[in-house]
């Protein structure tokens, strides 16, 4: 279907200026593997400085604000962001929906407003271990999908990322049928909204990815690559991840 592969960090609240050398190593990575598009969401205060050392990876944000301007003390706007050198965000995030309380409404208008200011987006959906455990979950995070769909979704700006919240920083991951299941009812989810577009759309794993288990969950069909946390904080821990993504190497093993 050619979907080029999308591994991309969230470094979270982590990062200081003495971890640009690791932005610069993974940088590197992604030189050697241009088959994989690789990038890495940092916290806003290292964004600038990071984009000149980026190398070959791109730079994102891990939030961005829905409105163009205006009184919001301590936000920052995706046009803030685009100008600081993001070229994507993450919205959706777990640890927003649930801590911030973002809605699937704020969800869909600040990825609009990262869209308008030319950022692109990857969108956060997941389900809880209760909804899992009662058989929901493809219900579940199938209509979180489509509740913070933006409008105008497409692929040359939107990946979406299938993050289990029980998943997220725990070293627990789904089965891989678990999640080939999922990724395929999300799919089936998008096409319902967006047609044959959905095909294009590229959609991530999140959750626990490492350099252990990172080829089995990019293995499967409708997989399309990673959104990792803590295994992006070093290269030494993501070029693995990065290594495992590379449909040349991949097709090789
Ligand atoms: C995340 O929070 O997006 C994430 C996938 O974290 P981790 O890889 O640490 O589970």
């Amino acid at each position: 279907m050619g979907r080029r592969k999308l591994v991309v960090g969230n470094w979270k609240m982590n990062g200081m200026r003495a971890h640009l050398d690791e932005v610069e190593a993974i940088g590197a990575v992604a030189a050697a593997h241009p088959d994989v598009e690789v990038g890495l969401c940092l916290p806003a205060t290292l964004i600038m400085a990071g984009f000149e050392r980026r190398g070959a990876a791109f730079i994102g944000a891990q939030n961005c604000h829905m409105d163009f301007s205006g009184a919001y003390t301590g936000s920052l706007s995706a046009e803030m962001l685009a100008e600081a050198g993001a070229s994507w965000v993450i919205t959706g995030h777990s640890e927003r929906r649930e801590a911030r309380g973002e809605t699937n409404a704020d969800i869909a208008a600040k990825s609009v407003a990262a869209h308008n200011a030319g950022i692109n987006v990857i969108l956060c959906v997941g389900e809880t271990l209760a909804v899992r455990d009662a058989g929901r979950a493809e219900q579940v995070v199938a209509d979180q999908l489509l509740a913070s769909l933006p409008e105008g979704a497409a692929a040359d700006w939107l990946a979406v990322a299938y993050e289990p919240i029980w998943a997220i920083g725990t070293g627990r991951i789904p089965t891989i049928e678990a999640v080939a299941t999922m990724h395929a009812a999300l799919r089936a989810a998008l096409a319902s909204r967006i047609g044959a577009e959905a095909d294009k759309v590229r959609m991530l794993y999140g959750g626990s990815m490492n350099g252990d288990n990172a080829a089995d969950l990019m293995g499967i069909a409708d997989v399309d690559g990673g959104l990792v946390g803590g295994a992006s904080l070093t290269a030494a821990k993501f070029a693995p991840i990065i290594e495992a993504a590379d449909s040349k190497l991949a097709a090789a093993a």
